[in-house]
This record gives structure tokens, sequence and C-alpha cells, in this order.
């Protein structure tokens, strides 16, 4: 079966137009089944235990027939890296047009990313700010911004201000301010999402298809979280993200914008996504055959993607995929 796998494989290296996450480009396997594309993305330092639900994912993409679409569009969100100026960020937000709230990422130099919000909110009047901090903040760093930006104008939300369970749990005692929580880390990187409790913990979950083990498992945790959600992706090619909006249109409540529209961070893309309107349509489309020519990588990174699919099976994927009987 793996090997009916590593046949359809290709890898493509696709550049970001800025350098996000220090990353700047993004490589990217591809696999081809009957039921279209997947795609296996993780960052390149994950280890294959961190890897096994990107490639259950990408198999479940290329092996399984999505659910119902409940809605066509899905209302996306403007992506904001740590940049500074004014150009700059005026620049990021014109690749999203429409896009009303705008995720910002922080939790870097602290006065850089006040001004980067103050920047925003001058540019959209009326801008919804989310912010996201990837667990950097200690719970009094989360208290001291938070209190601090809220003084100055309204926000959606934050994601992941601290990386524990008991520290957002203190976070929420310790805030002086109404002010929602999004969880990210701590359900991605948790080796069993399922078991989490998150009442009391975070207001919101942010899912991911690749990361949680596909669209199935993100229903599922949809369903155990019973809590407002909002989908969002991991810098993916359209690839990717077309499974992601796979999942918005399958969810029964979509009160957020989702993190969607980060195609647009890419200098190179497998297809067009177009923003219009601040919202992405979800459609099938198989990738631009010219893109996977001109970006597909050397027969060393080839190697090389082949033999993490290999570990990445043999680390746990064959189980869930067995249990799952997609490929039989
Ligand atoms: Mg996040």
């Amino acid at each position: 079966m793996l090997d009916s796998i590593l046949e359809s494989i290709q890898v493509v290296e696709l550049p970001t137009k800025t350098s996000f996450r220090s990353v700047q480009s993004r490589e990217v396997l591809l696999i081809e089944g009957p039921a279209g594309w997947g795609e296996f993305s993780p960052f390149l330092e994950y280890e294959p235990g961190e890897c096994v639900p990107w490639l259950v994912s990408a198999i479940e993409s290329a092996y399984v027939v999505p659910p119902t679409p409940l809605r066509e569009w899905i209302p996306i969100n403007a992506t904001m890296p740590a940049v500074n100026g004014e150009e700059n960020i005026a620049e990021i937000l014109s690749w999203f047009p429409g896009a009303t709230s705008v995720k910002v990422k922080v939790g870097l130099d602290k006065r850089e990313d006040l001004a980067r919000i103050q920047i925003i909110r001058k540019l959209i009047p009326g801008v919804k700010i989310r912010l996201d901090v990837n667990g950097m903040w200690s719970v009094d760093d989360a208290v001291d911004f938070l209190e601090q930006i809220s003084a100055s104008g309204e926000m959606e939300y934050v994601e992941q201000p601290c990386a524990t369970e008991a520290e957002l749990r203190e976070l929420k005692r310790k805030l002086s301010i109404p002010m929602l929580i999004a969880g990210d880390e701590i359900i991605r990187k948790s080796t069993n999402p399922i078991q989490l409790q998150l009442d009391g913990v975070v207001d919101i979950v942010a899912l991911k298809v690749a990361p949680l083990g596909g669209i199935k498992r993100s229903l599922e945790l949809a369903k155990h979280f019973n809590m407002p959600l909002v989908v969002s992706s991991a810098l993916d090619s359209a690839v990717g993200i077309s499974h992601g909006l796979r999942l918005a249109s399958a969810v029964l409540q979509l009160p957020y914008a989702c993190g969607l529209g980060t195609g647009a961070l890419l200098a190179k893309d497998l297809y067009e996504l177009p923003v219009v309107n601040g919202a992405i349509q979800v459609r099938s489309m198989t990738p631009n055959p010219q893109i996977l020519t001109q970006c597909a990588v050397s027969h060393e990174r080839m190697d090389w993607w082949r033999e993490r699919v290999r570990q990445t099976w043999h680390t746990g994927a064959d189980k869930w995929i067995a249990k799952e009987g997609w490929l039989s």
C-alpha cells in the first residue's frame, strides 16, 4: 500500500512572498488518489511522530470523498506576519481584498507588535484584530499586553497567548477585561486531542486539517469540543487550503472568518484561489501542471521526502489508516 502511495507522489518547492515563520519557501509533497489530491507538508524540522496526522490527512484527501458542503463561500481573515513599517503592512493587507479581520502575528517584540496593530487599525477603520502569539507569552506578559491593546480599540480574540493549559486557566482568572481566547497549539500539538477538556481554558478552538489528521478527525473534534470554532491552515499550498475550505464548508456553525487566505503569502501556488470580497469559493481543482514542473524539487529532495513518508508511515500512520480502512 505504501508503495502505491510513493509511486504517485510529487514534491514542489513554492517560494513565499515574505518571510513567514522564518521560512522563505515551502516544500510540499502531493499525493494523487482516486478522490483527488492530498498535501503532506509538515515543517521540515518536525519529527516523524508529529508528521503522522499530516500524512493521514494527505491520504484521506487523496482517497476519501469530502463531506457535502453546507456553504459555498468561506470568509477569510488577512494574515499579517511579523513585518514592520506602514508601506510593508499596507502591501500585505492588499493581498486579502475585502477581509475585515486581520490575524496579527505577535510575541517577539512588544513595541513592534503594538505599532503593527496601530498601523492596521489606521489602514482599515473598524477592522477586527485577532492576535496569534503561538504560546510565546508568560501569563504576566499576556495580561499586560492584552489590557494595553484593549484600551486602544476592540479585539476579536487572541490565539494561544500562553503555551500550557495551566497558564491559559491562570490568564483567564487574571484578566480584568473581556477577551476571547482561542486554542491552537494546545489542540494540534496534543498527542490525543479528543481527550482534552477545554472548558475554562479557551473560548474558541482553531482547527487545522493537516496537523489534526484530516477532515473526518477535525469534525469529530469540533463535535467533542462543542465550542465556536475557526478553521485555519499552516501556510499550505492551494491543495491543502482546498481541504481546509472543505472542512469550513462542512461545519454546522462558522462564526469567524477562517485563516485560509494564507495562499496570498506564497509567490507561486499550485492553482489560483482568489479572495473575492473577503471570501474564497469552495471548488475542486487539480494542480497546474506548469507549476508542478517549474517548482519540482531535486532528486535528492525527492529521496528525502520519500524517506520521510516511509518513516512517518511506520511511526503510526499505517495503523491509523488501517483502522479507517481508507486504502482497503
Ligand atoms: Mg496559531
